[in-house]
C-alpha cells in the first residue's frame, strides 16, 4: 500500500524496473551474487579451521563485511567442517538476529544468492511464522525464537552450530542465550559449535566470558567527513529531510540513508520529501531522480524489498531508517549519512513501575557505527543533528545494555517463565546487581507469581505475557475477576502516559488560579488513582476532544496516548485472561456512550460546564460505586506490600512492614486525608527520610488483612533456592528402595 507514498518519480517516469524483476522470485540460478571482495572472503579458512579447533569462537568485523550473509554459507560449503559432525541428516546452522526484520532480511538474501526457494536450505523463523522445513540447513531467527528452542531442547539437538550475531546488541535474549549455549555446548562434547559475532571491537568482555579466541576482520572503509548541524529535538525530522534533500541537489553519487527514531518520523519524513520535491519542481527546479523510501522494523515485507532493490543509473535511494539500518542491515551504496542523534529504547521507568519505548539520545558508539554506514564504498560525508560538544559531554560513550535498563522483576519472572530456576546466580555476563534481583523474586512471590518454593505459578505465567511491570499485570488479572476491567485498564493506562496536568506558570497567577480550581474538581475523595478513571472516562464520555482538554488544563497528547495504550492493553489481556475482557469492556463502553449521548443532546458551554461540575462535585458517596470499590480493591491484589497505616500521633502513614513513616506529596488527593489505610503505587525521594508518596489512594483494610501475612511469612531462602536440598542431600534422605539399594550395592562391587 505504501509503494506510492514511498516512492518519488520525480521526473514522472514509472519504476517498472522495480515490479516486473521481483515476482519471479528464486527459483534456479542464483538471482544475486555477493559482492565480490567482501571482507571476511580472505578469512574464510581461518574462520572454517578456528571453529574446527574450537567449541567457541568471536568474530569481529564491521557492518556490511560479510558475517550474517556469508559465514553461515562457508560453514556449510565446507566438507572439512562437515566432516566434523557425527550426523547423516547434514550440517543445521542456526543464526540469530535481534530484530525480526533482519532476520528475514538475511533469510532471503541468502536464499536469493543460493538462487533457492526460501524455507527451503535457507529458512527463518520469528515469532508467528515459520519459513524453514526439515530440508533447512541455513536458519535464520530471531535470538527470542530460539530462546524458546531452548525451554523445550536445552542442549539444542538440532542444530551443529549456532550463530549469535548482532552480540554487540546486547539484546536481553542474547544475554541470556550467551548462558544457555555455553552450557549446551559444554554439554554436546564438541558436536555443538558457536560463533558469536559482533560489529564492534570491545570484544574483551565476550572472550573473558567464553574464555576462547577472538578473529578479527579488518575492514575496507573510507574516510567519512563530520559535519555537525544542531537542530531543536523537536525540529529533527523536518531537518532532516531539508539537509537530506540539499545533499540530493548538491552532491554527486552515493544514496543517502537518514536516522530517525521510530515508524512515524520515517513516514512523517517521506511525505515531508515527497511534498518537499514536488514543489521544488513545481517551481521548475531540475531535480535528478530519487526513490524515497522508509526502513523499519514493522514494514511489510515486500516493502523492505524496495530498499535494497537496485535503482537505475543516476537514481539516488533517500532512505529513512530507525536503528535497523544501524548495524543489522546493509544498503549498498550509501555515501552520505544523516544522524538526527536519537533512538528508541526500552526504558523501566520506576515512576510508574511500567516498561516503554522512550527517545533518548545514542551512544557515542552508535553514532561512529551511523557515521561509518556512509563510508563503505566511496569517501562519505555524515551531517550529525546535533553540535560536537553534544557529541563529547552529552552523548554516553557506549549503549547499556538492555538487562541493566530493564525492570528486574520483570526480568526474573521472564526467566522463570523460560525455565531457569536459579535467576541469583544465573551466569550473566554482566550481572545485574544481586540485591535487586533477590528483591525481584520476593516481590514476585508476594504477588503470587511464584510459590514458596521459587516455582513460577499458572497466574505467574499469564502475568509474564502481559506487556506491563508484574505488579501491574497482578492488578488487571484481579480486576478481571471483580468485574471492573475496564476501569483497571484505564487505570493502567493513564499512569503509564506521561503527565496529564496542564500547569501554568504561576507567574501569570489567574490562569494558575483557574487551572487549580479547574483541576481540583475532578479529585476524587478516595484518592488519586480513582481521580485518573474519572478524568479518562469525562473526556471519553465528551468524546475525547482537544477542546475538553484544554478547557480543563489537562493535556490532550497525554489522554491521548492512553486511549492508545490502553487499546493494546486491552488486547493483550484479551489473550492471558479467562473473562470475555473485550465484552466486559465493550459492554461497559455502550453503556457510557449512551449514558454520555442522552447528557450530551445540547452542546451548549455551560451546561456542558456544569454537568462536569456535577460529576465532579460528586463526592457524596464517600465510599465510591461498586466499580471503584473493586478497583482499590484490585489495587491492592498488586500492590498490598505499598500500604501504610496512619499514625496518629506524627500525622503521617507507616509504610507496613518497614516502620517508617511517610506523608503524601501535597499535590495528592489524600494530602491531608485521615483515612486509616493507604496504598501508593509511587514513592518519591531519594531516601528514607524524605520519602513521598505520590499516587495514593485509600483502601479498606478488610481487602489487606487476607494479604498482608503473607509479608511476614515469607522465607527468601526458599525462593532464592538456597535452602533446597542438593541432589546429593536428597538422595541421602530419601528412603531407598529396593531397586535403588541393589544398584548401589552393585556399583560398590563394581569400583572396588
Ligand atoms: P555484516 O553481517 O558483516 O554486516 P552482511 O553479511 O549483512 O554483512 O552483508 C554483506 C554484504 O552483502 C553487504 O555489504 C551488502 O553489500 C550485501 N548485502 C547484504 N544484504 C543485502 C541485501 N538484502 N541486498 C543487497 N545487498 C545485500
Ligand atoms: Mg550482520
Amino acid at each position: 500500500k505504501s509503494r506510492s507514498r514511498s516512492r518519488s518519480w520525480s521526473q514522472g517516469k514509472c519504476p517498472d524496473w522495480a515490479t516486473s524483476e521481483k515476482k519471479e522470485a528464486t527459483r534456479g540460478a542464483p538471482r544475486v551474487q555477493a559482492p565480490e571482495d567482501l571482507p571476511v572472503s580472505a578469512y574464510k579458512e581461518n574462520i572454517i579451521n578456528l571453529l574446527l579447533e574450537n567449541r567457541i569462537i568471536v568474530a569481529v568485523g564491521e557492518t556490511g563485511s560479510g558475517k550474517t550473509t556469508q559465514i553461515p554459507q562457508y560453514l556449510l560449503d565446507s566438507e572439512k567442517f562437515q566432516a566434523l559432525f557425527e550426523n547423516k541428516r547434514g550440517l543445521r546452522i542456526a543464526i540469530t538476529q535481534p530484530r525480526r526484520v533482519a532476520a528475514v532480511a538475511m533469510a532471503r538474501r541468502v536464499s536469493d544468492e543460493r538462487g533457492t526457494r526460501l524455507g527451503d536450505i535457507v529458512g527463518y523463523c520469528i515469532r508467528f511464522e515459520d519459513q524453514s522445513s526439515a530440508t533447512t540447513r541455513l536458519r535464520y531467527m530471531t535470538d527470542g525464537c530460539l530462546l524458546r528452542e531452548c525451554l523445550g531442547d536445552p542442549d539444542l539437538a538440532n542444530y551443529d552450530v549456532v550463530i549469535l550475531d548482532e552480540a554487540h546488541e546486547r539484546s536481553m535474549h542474547t544475554d541470556v542465550l550467551f548462558a544457555l549455549m555455553k552450557r549446551a555446548v559444554q554439554n554436546r562434547s564438541g558436536q555443538l559449535r558457536m560463533l558469536v559475532t559482533s560489529a564492534t571491537l570491545d570484544t574483551g568482555a565476550f572472550s573473558q566470558y567464553f574464555d576462547c579466541p577472538v578473529l578479527e576482520v579488518p575492514g575496507r572503509s573510507f574516510a567519512v567527513d563530520l559535519h555537525y548541524h544542531p537542530v531543536s529535538k523537536t525540529q529533527r525530522v523536518e531537518a532532516a529531510v531539508n539537509v537530506a534533500l540539499n545533499l540530493h541537489v548538491r552532491e554527486g553519487p552515493g544514496h543517502i540513508l537518514v536516522f530517525l527514531t521510530g515508524m512515524e518520523e520515517c513516514e512523517q519524513a517521506v511525505n515531508f520529501a515527497n511534498a518537499k520535491l514536488q514543489s521544488m519542481l513545481d517551481s521548475g527546479k531540475e531535480v535528478s531522480d530519487c526513490l524515497i523510501v522508509p526502513l523499519y522494523g514493522m514494514m511489510q515485507s515486500d516493502d523492505q524489498r524496495n530498499v535494497f532493490e537496485e535503482v537505475p543509473e543516476g537514481c539516488r535511494k533517500l532512505v529513512f531508517s530507525t536503528n535497523i539500518a544501524e548495524t543489522s542491515l546493509t544498503v549498498a551504496g550509501v555515501g552520505f549519512v544523516v544522524d538526527c542523534g536519537y533512538c528508541k529504547q526500552k526504558f523501566f521507568n520506576p515512576k510508574t513501575g511500567m516498561e516503554s519505548l522512550q527517545v533518548t539520545e545514542v551512544s557515542q558508539v552508535q553514532a561512529k557505527q551511523r557515521a561509518g554506514r556512509a563510508g563503505r564504498t566511496q569517501h562519505g560525508k555524515c551531517f550529525r543533528l546535533y553540535s560536537e560538544e553534544t557529541f563529547h559531554r552529552s552523548l554516553p560513550k557506549v549503549t547499556v545494555p538492555e538487562i541493566l535498563r530493564s525492570n528486574l522483576a520483570s526480568v526474573s519472572l521472564q526467566m522463570k517463565a523460560m525455565g531457569i530456576d536459579d535467576v541469583v546466580n544465573f551466569d550473566f555476563m554482566e550481572p545485574p546487581d544481586r540485591v535487586r534481583l533477590v528483591k525481584s523474586l520476593r516481590l514476585l512471590y508476594l504477588i503470587g507469581a511464584l510459590d514458596a518454593d521459587g516455582s513460577l505459578t499458572d497466574l505467574g505465567r499469564r502475568i509474564s505475557q502481559l506487556p506491563l511491570e508484574p505488579q501491574y499485570g497482578r492488578v488487571l488479572l484481579a480486576a478481571a475477576d471483580l468485574q471492573c476491567v475496564s476501569e483497571a485498564l484505564t487505570l493502567v493506562s493513564m499512569l503509564s502516559s506521561e503527565g496529564i496536568w496542564y500547569r501554568p506558570s504561576r507567574q501569570n497567577a489567574e490562569q494558575w488560579e483557574e487551572a487549580q480550581a479547574m483541576q481540583e474538581r475532578f479529585v476524587h475523595p478516595l484518592g488519586d488513582h480513582l481521580t485518573l478513571v474519572r478524568i479518562y472516562t469525562m473526556w471519553e464520555d465528551d468524546g475525547c476532544s482537544p477542546s475538553w482538554c484544554k478547557e480543563n488544563f489537562l493535556h490532550f497528547r497525554a489522554l491521548r496516548q492512553a486511549r492508545d495504550i490502553r487499546g493494546q492493553l486491552c488486547e493483550q489481556l484479551e489473550k492471558v485472561s479467562e473473562a470475555s475482557i473485550r465484552q466486559a469492556v465493550q459492554g461497559k463502553r455502550d453503556r457510557e456512550r449512551d449514558r454520555g449521548r442522552s447528557r450530551d443532546r445540547s452542546r451548549d458551554r455551560d451546561r456542558h460546564r456544569q454537568r462536569d461540575h456535577d460529576r465532579g462535585s460528586n463526592r457524596t458517596s464517600k465510599s465510591g460505586t461498586d466499580a471503584e470499590q473493586a478497583l482499590l480493591q484490585s489495587l491492592c491484589a498488586g500492590f498490598y506490600m505499598q500500604t501504610a497505616r496512619a499514625c496518629g500521633a506524627a500525622g503521617g502513614w507507616l509504610i507496613v512492614g518497614e516502620n517508617v513513616l511517610v506523608k503524601c506529596e501535597s499535590s495528592s488527593a489524600m494530602d491531608g486525608s485521615p483515612a486509616e489505610w493507604v496504598l501508593y503505587t509511587d514513592l518519591v525521594g531519594s531516601t528514607v527520610a524524605n520519602c513521598m508518596m505520590r499516587t495514593v489512594s485509600a483502601v479498606d483494610h478488610t481487602w489487606l488483612s487476607p494479604l498482608l501475612p503473607k509479608l511476614t511469612e515469607v522465607d527468601m531462602k526458599r525462593i532464592v533456592g538456597l535452602s533446597k536440598p542438593t541432589q546429593a542431600q536428597a538422595q541421602a534422605e530419601a528412603p531407598k528402595d529396593a531397586a535403588q539399594t541393589v544398584q548401589e550395592r552393585e556399583d560398590k562391587v563394581g569400583s572396588a
